[in-house]
């Protein structure tokens, strides 16, 4: 099974990319960022808790998320899921010690982490042009943009450090056409032990 991490701050372009990774490969994409949202729409008791947290540009407490994810990974090894595609999950070390956990119980792991690296003022400029269109209200407020790079930058870099030390991680150079990524992405991919 291939199971892919994929690592980048708000406006990376990672939902793009994890999007054309799993064409490409046949993966399936699990966002608990996408999750969250769809919780929210659906006004669930999850959402309704979740939902501070993304209006504040706050990453949800690790036993919400976790049980979340969790159970939308049993939902997709039970529909036949032949590798992931992880997106914004995990985003702290204590949800890359719970991955590690929750893929060994199922006689699977990580094979390759590849994080986007994009720079502040191109990720910001990115996320307010993406705002207008997408309507999504954390994407519209450049102070509420400034606070989730920097939680990405504050929790999710030490999640970037756990998976260099297991000799997994791989930066990409985000910047450049949405092919050029995607073309650095599936070499890192394609040259994985
Ligand atoms: P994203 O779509 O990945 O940018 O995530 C949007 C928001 O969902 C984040 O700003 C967090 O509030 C929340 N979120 C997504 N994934 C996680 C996670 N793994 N842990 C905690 N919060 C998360």
């Amino acid at each position: 099974m291939l199971n892919i991490i994929l690592f980048g701050p708000p406006g990376s372009g990672k939902g793009t990319q994890a999007q054309l990774l799993c064409d490409k490969y046949g993966l399936v994409h699990i966002s608990t960022g996408d999750l969250f949202r769809d919780e929210i729409r659906k006004e669930t008791a999850l959402g309704i808790r979740a939902k501070g947290y993304l209006d504040k540009g706050e990453l949800v407490p690790d036993e919400v998320t976790i049980g979340m994810f969790s159970s939308r990974l049993d939902h997709e090894i039970a529909a036949g899921a032949e590798g992931f595609i992880f997106d914004g999950f995990p985003r702290t070390v204590k949800q890359a010690e719970e991955l590690d956990q929750l893929l060994a119980k199922r006689t699977m792991k990580v094979k390759r982490v590849l994080s986007i690296v994009v720079s502040v003022g191109e990720l910001t400029k990115r996320i307010l042009l993406r705002g207008k269109d997408s309507g999504r209200s954390d994407d519209l407020n450049e102070e509420l943009v400034a606070k989730r790079i920097a939680e990405y930058n504050s929790k999710t870099t030490p999640v970037a450090g756990y998976y260099e030390m297991h000799g997994l991680l791989r930066i990409i150079e985000g910047e450049g056409s949405v092919e050029e990524v995607f073309r650095r992405l599936s070499e890192a991919i394609d040259h994985a032990a």
